[in-house]
């Protein structure tokens, strides 16, 4: 039901004790309350069970907890687990578990559709519909935590931001998440464990440099050509890789830390060896690391797998030139959890 009451997640820990002394009670109180939203994730007020009655129906009064629901979780033949999202208003996005021998990783989404629009990606055909709160972001990381220790045994290792939405695009509300996620008082994660994923925004990867944000980056690159990248990432018209380039230059100089490239090798697009020398002289510019993908067709055929030899190509011309590189094979493909896969089929 619609409600013009605040959603109390919206608040600062300063301005819940502020609440709390405005209404006559001791601000402590508002510490009581902050912990059981974050830290404890209470989806209601009735959950916070050493909050006196009183307290906890005032706090009805004035505001909700605009708290996700997992409305569909399908698991793959291979074990990843994908949750169809629903957000207080009713639109859904994605998120994913990916489990490994050693890990277990949260792909998670940032935006509701996408702000870009990359002609491989299934998520590019929704247009973008909102941005995601920190609190959605952070409940789908609460969500996948949770099914981890179910399913596996074990805490979530990881978190990538490479689900539904380019997460700069969202950067104040994916900055957010990621301080409640390792902060103490959230999820207490290291931001070594965290890898947000970019088609390449580069003021904001700039911007992110300057404020010495201490997670990993990695950049979906899968073209040093402009007007290659630019057919297959619109968008590079507006960002070319000269401005992408210098970004990283500047992220690496002020950070001192390696950028990962996202790249799938594509059939007839991006497999000649013009285009294998175009990204190795790029990955020469700034220290890093190459994750090639296996690419997960969206239905149409026009983008297809390029042949073994080329992906042999690829990895041959990298390690030549001393650049580590690391082959992805997909997961959940069955459940279309995969990478560029989510799409709200489900
Ligand atoms: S690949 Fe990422 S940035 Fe590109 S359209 Fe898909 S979700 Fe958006």
């Amino acid at each position: 039901m619609a409600t013009d009451k605040k959603d109390i997640r919206a608040l600062t820990k300063d301005q819940l004790r502020d609440f709390f002394v405005s209404q006559g009670d001791k601000a402590f109180r508002g510490n009581q309350v902050y912990e059981w939203l974050w830290q404890k994730s209470a989806h209601t007020f009735e959950d916070m069970t050493n909050v006196s009655k009183e307290t906890r129906q005032m706090l009805e009064d004035h505001f909700v907890i605009n708290h996700i629901k997992v409305d569909t979780m399908q698991r793959s033949s291979d074990g990843t687990v994908k949750n169809a999202v629903r957000l207080h208003d009713g639109l859904i996005v994605e998120s994913v578990l990916i489990p490994t021998k050693t890990r277990t990783t949260a792909c998670v989404s940032s935006q509701v559709g996408c702000s870009l629009d990359c002609r491989f990606c299934a998520t590019a055909r929704l247009k973008r519909m909102r941005n995601l709160n920190p609190d959605e972001i952070y409940d789908q990381v609460v969500a996948i935590d949770n099914e981890s220790k179910l399913y596996f045994n074990r805490p979530l290792s990881n978190i990538v931001f490479m689900g539904m939405g380019e997460p700069l695009m969202n950067y104040n509300n994916v900055i957010k998440a990621i301080d409640k996620i390792t902060s103490p008082e959230g999820l207490g994660m290291s931001p070594k464990r965290i890898t947000v994923s970019t088609s390449g925004v580069p003021k904001i990867i700039k911007k992110m440099a300057d404020d010495d944000v201490k997670f990993n980056l990695a950049v979906s690159l899968h073209s040093a050509i402009d007007e290659v990248r630019t057919s297959i990432m619109p968008f590079n018209e507006t960002f070319p890789l000269q401005d992408l380039k210098e970004s990283l230059e500047y992220w690496y100089a002020k950070t001192k830390r390696k950028i990962s490239y996202e790249y799938v090798v594509w059939k007839g697009i991006n497999d000649s060896q013009k285009d294998i020398d175009a990204f190795v002289a790029f990955c020469k510019h700034v220290p890093c690391k190459v994750n090639i993908i296996e690419y997960n067709p969206i239905d149409d055929g026009e983008f297809q797998q390029a042949s073994h030899d080329a992906l042999e190509n690829y990895i041959s011309a990298l390690e030549k030139n001393r650049i580590v590189v690391n082959v992805r094979r997909s997961r959940g493909k069955d459940i279309d959890a995969a990478c560029g896969q989510l799409a709200n089929k489900s």
